[in-house]
Parts: C-alpha cells; structure tokens; sequence
C-alpha cells in the first residue's frame, strides 16, 4: 500500500483530496467539524517533514457554479484554528489566481482551494480539468475515502499526473486496512452480521462475503425475504416477494461453501409499522396475518450473540429491527453490545455503512469497536467487491 509513512515531504509542494463535506449551519457555522478534526494527522505530518500543502474539497451539492452556501470560505477560520497557522483561500480552485499562491507556498503554509463542485468538470471526471489541479502541487495525497468510489477528477483522474508522486493519507489508509482486516488476512471463526431493510440492496454484499466468513448472521427485514423461502408465513412482515426465489438460492450457496447462516428464529411483532402499536414476540416462521415483524426477538439476540462472542472477526452492516422506535431497537442494541464484549474480548469489529454506524453512535458503542467507517457508499462498494477507482488510481503508477 502507498502509506504516507512511507514519504517524506521535505520541499514537497503537497496537493491533498480531503473530505470536507461538514454541516453548516444558516451563519455558516460549521456544526460538526469531525471531518475536519479526521484531516489533521495527515496534515500535521506533511507540515512536520516540511512541506507545504493545498487541500482541495467539495461541499454540498452545488448545481455547477458558485454558491455562498457551498463556499469552503467557512472553514478557513476552523482549520487555521486547529493547525495553528495562517490558512490562505483561493477564491477559484484553479486559474491564475490561484496557482500564484500554491507554487509561492513555503513549507509550513497551507492554502485550502474554493469547492471543486462550482465546476462541472469535477463529477464528470473531466481530464483537462483534473491536468489544471494537478498544476497545484508536485506531489498528490488522496485522504477522502467517502468518494474513493467515484471517478471524478479530483479523487481518481488527477492521480494520473502524479506518476511516482501520490499516497493515501492516515483516514484512507484505516479504511483500507480494517476492510483488509476482514475480507483478507481475517482470523477465523469470520462473523458477518448483515440487516437492514432490504435483500435486494444487500446481495451483491451477501454474495461476495459467502467466500470470506464462516458465519453469516442476517437480521432486519431482510430476514423475512429469508424466512419466506424456507416456506415460512411472515404475515404483513416486509417481504420482497421477486427476491424470495433469490434468498432460497443464497441460503444453498450458504449450504455448499459450509457458511453456518443464522437466522432470527423470532422476532418481535407489531400490529402497525408505529411506536404505538401492540406487540408481542412470534416465531420468526409462523407470524400470523395482520402482525409485522419489526426487531429480532428474545431467542435470536441470544443465538446471534453467542455467535460474535465466539467471533474473533466481526463485519456489521445494518440495523436488526426499526431501531428508530424505541420499541424495536432492543434487537440492534444488544448486536452492538455483543460485538462491544467481543471487541473488548480480542476480536477486531468493523461497523460499515449507513445505519448501522449511526445505531452504534447513537446508542454510545463508538469508542468499543474497532473501526467504524466514514465511507457510506465507499465502504458498501468495496464490501461488494468492487475495485474503488480513487483507491486504483493511487496503487497505480
Ligand atoms: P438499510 O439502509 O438497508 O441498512 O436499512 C435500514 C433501515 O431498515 C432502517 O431504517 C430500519 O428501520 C429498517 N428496518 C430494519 N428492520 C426492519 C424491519 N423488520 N421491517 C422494516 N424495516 C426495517
């Protein structure tokens, strides 16, 4: 892997892919600065070796041209405040305005570049524009793993013009080595635990993963797709009825590779998708008509986490029930628990993707797994198999 420990920055004029896609507020108040506070150890280090650096970033979702709202002008006074240095801001992230003050930068000083969504030519991926980036710096650092899954010019394409001369910085090399923790040099028994709604967003996950762990625990509405095509009754439970002949096909796959595949042998049901509505506990297998199941039950907390207490790899992938209502998030609170104990008793976890990292937060498990990532759509793409082009374009020369 292309680690930033590996070079040294003295002289080097340092161009840095950073994530700074932070919530501000209707001030322009930056309301969470933890992508921010994420950046720091690559940048300190690029200034401790001697370098200089130019971070580049998009912002929001701008509709291709300059937008007060989506300026990265707001952040200038967060990051000079936490590098304890004078930040200078280029109004155009390209132009001559702008490459005046990157190749008049001296070691220590850093220039952040306005949002490289005003252009276009950015999403698109757009060559000339990427060559025009690339002018910024002699050497190339991409930290943003939350679009490592994206082509766009300045998290893929600009890589090219740095032959020899680019790394990922520390978030990016977390992401990649904690995935590689558990699709690759993983100490077995491997637990996956996948939820979520839907089996349709998740098989491409599922179908990958058959070849990697030795269990595979399925939560969620997604386990009543599963139940059905064991000839269950699942009565008004979340079903995908075209995906039900598609479950029965990966509980055989499960069978053939030896992957024990647990699922919820009951759940908690409900007789209204609401907070408010009567509930009970039901054989996952014989839920009766008018009746949903929303969280996995008594017994299947107990199988699942008797399972990842014997995990010394855990991957987690969404939530086991409607963890959004207080009566359905019990399900989704105790996984997190067993992997917290599992964690604690040696195990490296990893929480990937959407929900389940807002559950585990939410529910104060952060500081008691091993990594959570950042990367929604990234780290969905990878765990699907897919080669991230922003990770490909750094490996390559
Ligand atoms: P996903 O984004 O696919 O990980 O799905 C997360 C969503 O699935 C959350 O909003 C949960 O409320 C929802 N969910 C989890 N379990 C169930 C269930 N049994 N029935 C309906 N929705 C569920």
């Amino acid at each position: 892997m292309k680690h930033i420990d590996n070079f040294n920055f003295k002289n080097k004029r340092v161009l840095i892919r950073v994530d700074y896609n932070v919530p501000l507020d209707e001030n322009f108040k930056i309301t969470n600065e933890s992508r921010i506070t994420a950046s720091l150890p690559t940048l300190r280090k690029i200034l401790q070796d001697g370098g200089s650096i130019i971070l580049m970033s998009h912002l929001g979702r701008p509709k291709g041209g300059y937008e007060e709202k989506y300026s990265l002008k707001h952040l200038i006074t967060s990051l000079s405040n936490h590098l304890e240095r004078k930040v200078s801001f280029a109004p155009d992230c390209i132009g001559e305005e702008a490459y005046a003050i990157s190749s008049d930068l001296k070691p220590g000083e850093v220039l952040l570049l306005e949002n490289l969504r005003f252009y276009k030519e950015e999403e698109k991926g757009d060559v000339a524009f990427a060559e025009k980036l690339s002018k910024h710096g002699d050497f190339y650092v991409n930290d943003a793993f939350g679009t490592a899954h994206r082509a766009h010019a300045s998290t893929t394409i600009v890589a090219r013009f740095f032959p020899g001369a680019k790394c990922f910085g520390y978030l990016m090399v977390k992401e990649i080595e904690s995935i590689e923790k558990v699709m690759k040099n993983s100490r077995e028994p491997v637990t996956a635990v996948i939820g979520g709604a839907k089996v349709s967003d998740k098989v491409l996950i599922i179908e990958n993963l058959m070849d990697k762990v030795n269990h595979l625990v399925i939560g969620g509405g997604m386990a009543y797709t599963f139940m059905r095509a064991r000839g269950g009754t699942t009565g008004n439970s979340l079903v995908e009825e075209d995906r039900i002949e598609l479950a029965a096909q990966l509980i055989k796959k499960a069978e053939e590779k030896g992957i024990s595949l647990h699922l919820p042998e009951d759940s908690v049901v409900a007789d209204a998708f609401s907070n408010d509505a009567n509930t009970g506990i039901s054989d996952s297998n014989k839920i009766a008509d008018g009746w949903m199941g929303l969280d996995i039950g008594p017994k299947a907390i107990e199988k699942f986490s008797s399972v990842l207490l014997q995990s010394k790899t855990i991957l987690w992938n969404g939530p086991m029930g409607v963890f959004e209502m207080e009566k359905f998030k019990k399900g989704t609170v105790a996984i997190a628990d067993a992997i917290a104990h599992a964690t604690e008793k040696g195990a490296f976890s990893l929480i990937g993707g959407g929900d389940s990292v807002a559950a585990v937060k939410h529910f104060g498990y952060a500081k008691k797994v091993s990594y959570i990532s950042t990367g929604g759509g990234a780290m969905l793409e990878f765990l699907e198999g897919k080669e991230l082009p922003g990770i490909k374009a750094v490996m390559e020369e």
